[in-house]
């Protein structure tokens, strides 16, 4: 069997969400449980939603739980660079290889041309998706327009008829008509990658066999399979997991300054309590047990056992449970630890 990797590609967006938190502990468990290997990716190629500092937040809160990777930017590995902005030079040549393999195209459309369709579609009600005359230039028409230095984004093609499925660990097989699917910029006039590309090519560079990330990824994932299979690549294993809500409507954010794992810790939560509790949060063992240590998860998490359905982030219940582990503690480690408080 080949070895199961999984990665936390988390965006530094400044604060450690929750729910983001809970994926990176699904993924350090799905790769621990089967002896496999653990990697943290920085996806830092929205580079107009770079914050100060935010690549350290995320370095802090893997440490305080204990959710050490294998390979990462700050200790290297034999896949690097583990950082997406370090790896432009590559996914340029991945681009070009994927025009050749009728996979996507170049296109010279302008942005705001697109953007004005957009909104007269929404406008009118009518959802859009964009026809892009630029899939019938011939490749040696592109390519020169490129030579003569005109502005350009490499954008994916998908042939109009047909299905294309994929299955999913927790959400079963997902079938979608071709003719639903957009067709997305996969690198922009500046030479980045979207997300839409670089979890492609990064994916399968590093070798992860479980992808491991959010329902909200479902949607796209059908659009990523036919990228790796213009490629010819092996599918990875997917997992997505469902979102972690305030409420049966509401998600939980950042606004309510409850979403935030730094924003807990600060409100006296424990670190370890925090893990244990969000373990729970889509996922269930067999027993009745509550109570479980890093190890523990490790040798009981089975992925059969993910839910579908949206979980509730309960404070109530994360109260009783932070309330166990301090009662657990030495009286030292209690004294050591309220005293910030
Ligand atoms: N950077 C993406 C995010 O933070 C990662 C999604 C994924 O795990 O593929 O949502």
């Amino acid at each position: 069997m080949k070895k199961v990797r999984t990665r936390f590609a988390p965006s530094p967006t400044g604060y450690m969400h929750i729910g983001n938190l809970r994926t990176a502990l699904f993924e350090y468990l799905i790769a621990k449980h089967e002896d496999g290997d653990f990697i943290l990716r920085i996806e830092d190629t929205d580079q107009e939603r770079l914050v100060e500092g935010a690549v350290d937040i995320i370095y802090d809160t893997m440490k305080a739980v204990g959710l050490n990777h294998d390979e990462g930017p700050d200790i290297g590995g034999d896949f690097g660079p583990y950082v997406q902005s370090e790896r432009l030079s590559m996914y340029k040549g991945y681009a070009d290889q994927l025009v050749e393999l009728g996979g996507a195209h170049y296109c010279f459309c302008s942005e705001e041309e697109i953007e004005a369709q957009r909104k007269e579609a929404e406008s009118l009600g009518i959802s859009f998706k964009y026809d892009d005359p630029c899939k019938h230039i011939s490749i040696e028409e592109a390519r020169k327009r490129i030579a003569d230095g005109e502005k350009y984004v490499v954008r994916q093609t998908i042939k109009a008829n047909g299905e294309t499925y994929f299955d999913d660990e927790v959400y079963g097989r997902i079938e979608v008509d071709n003719s639903t699917l957009d067709e997305s910029v996969l690198l922009k006039s500046d030479g980045f990658p979207t997300y839409n590309f670089a979890n492609i090519i990064d994916d399968h560079q590093m070798q992860i066999s479980h992808v491991v990330r959010g329902n909200e990824y479902l949607s796209s994932t059908p659009k990523y399979n036919l990228i790796y299979q213009a490629y010819g690549w092996d599918i990875p294993t997917y997992v997505h997991v469902p979102p972690v809500m305030k409420d049966e409507q509401h998600k939980l954010s950042k606004r309510n300054g409850d979403a935030s794992f730094q924003d807990l810790v600060k409100k006296g939560y424990l670190p370890e309590a925090i893990l244990n509790y969000i373990a729970l949060l889509g996922w269930a063992p067999e027993s009745e047990q509550e109570i479980y240590s890093l190890e523990e998860l490790i040798k009981v998490f089975d992925i059969k056992r993910i839910s579908k359905s949206p979980a509730i982030f309960d404070i109530d219940k994360l109260t009783w449970m932070n309330g166990m582990y301090l009662r657990a503690m030495s009286e030292e480690k209690f004294y050591e630890t309220v005293k910030p408080y």
